[in-house]
């Protein structure tokens, strides 16, 4: 199926170069059939798709089941851990479980590797007032309320905003280029997943920065298309997920994004996650033509090999995904 070129727009980087793509990737939709591609900017590494659908369009590649929107039963047990994380490396100490303060220091040395592996990392601030973008089922909402804090967010799915509205959470039913943002009202601004789906982030993160109050801070989980897997899996790697996904960030990319909105970087962490590279080994299996004999091989015998790749990666500063924590400077 050919896409419908009427619905469809072309950009340019973000950072304003006009020089020619350093390479691009040709990255496959199995819904709708549709090829797209992504072009890597020669002077700020940003990758972005273009031809893409217009934002009035993007809409009808969400499928009815797309899993954020409607998804699995919450995971106990991973959001319990990710909340130990937090009493024991973030929260003031009176927020803390009385029976867990004796074994804080300890904790805190055995938590030391994941200590960044939950929304709540961060020294948390006196007001305590979040918005989350596309925040979904509002998972990291209800986490952000368990702290104490206001939560506000807005989300393009009706469904999902049900889904929130059922839990407690009242989401805006707006994309993040239409949501409605009260001026220095917020402490914190989360996108979980979402940075890499929207279609004018340059105008987004002018909306974060005016609705920040000094000093308040910006957190971003995107999938890192500077990491080993996204390089050497290329369009198998699921950072790629042509139309949905509109940019591919690199820390690079981000860095010069966040400095220009006004934004200081308080750290960049690196994620490994075993998960996304068994599916990208599986996507290779499923569409054996993009990959050559020995990926194919390697997918067959060592799919195995991916989870200490993965961890080696995010050592090594190219993780699967990229945790980023920037304050209203
Ligand atoms: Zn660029």
């Amino acid at each position: 199926m050919k896409a419908d070129i009427t619905r469809m727009e072309t950009v340019g980087c973000l950072c304003g170069s006009s020089g020619a793509a350093s390479r691009s990737v040709a990255a496959h939709d199995e819904a709708s059939g549709e090829s797209f591609t992504y072009l890597v900017c020669s002077a700020c590494s940003l990758e972005r798709l273009s031809p893409r659908p217009t934002l009035g369009h993007i809409g009808s590649y969400y499928p009815a089941n797309y899993v954020p929107h409607v998804g699995h039963a919450p995971k106990g047990r991973a959001d319990r851990l990710k909340r130990l994380v937090y009493e024991v490396v973030w929260a003031p100490r009176d927020e803390v479980r009385p029976e867990l303060r004796p074994w804080r220091p300890l904790l805190r040395v055995l938590f030391w590797p994941i200590r960044r592996r939950s929304v709540l990392a961060f020294e948390p601030p006196d007001v305590r007032r979040v918005f989350e973008f596309g925040a979904a089922r509002a998972t990291d909402l209800l986490a952000f309320k368990a702290a104490g804090w206001q939560a506000d967010g807005c989300e393009p799915s009706e469904q999902a905003c049900a889904l929130a509205l059922a839990q407690g959470i009242h989401l805006q039913n707006a994309t993040a280029e239409t949501a409605v943002l009260a001026s220095a009202a917020y402490t914190c601004i989360l996108f979980n997943n979402v940075f890499e789906h929207i279609h004018d982030p340059v105008s987004v993160l002018r909306t974060c920065h005016r609705a920040l109050q000094p000093g308040g801070v910006l957190m971003l989980i995107v999938p890192n298309h500077g990491s080993w897997a996204g390089r050497l899996f290329g369009a198998a790697w699921p950072g790629y997920d042509a139309p949905r996904h509109t940019w591919g960030w690199t820390p690079k990319s981000l860095r010069q994004q966040l400095a220009a909105a006004g934004f200081a970087i308080e750290y960049v962490h690196h994620q490994a996650t075993g998960a996304w590279l068994w599916s990208s080994v599986l996507s290779m299996r499923h569409s054996p033509g993009q990959a050559g004999h020995v990926k194919r091989w390697l997918a067959r015998n060592a799919a195995w090999a991916g989870i200490p790749f993965s961890v080696m990666a995010a050592w090594a500063g190219h993780g699967d995904f990229l945790r980023l924590v920037a304050r209203k400077a």
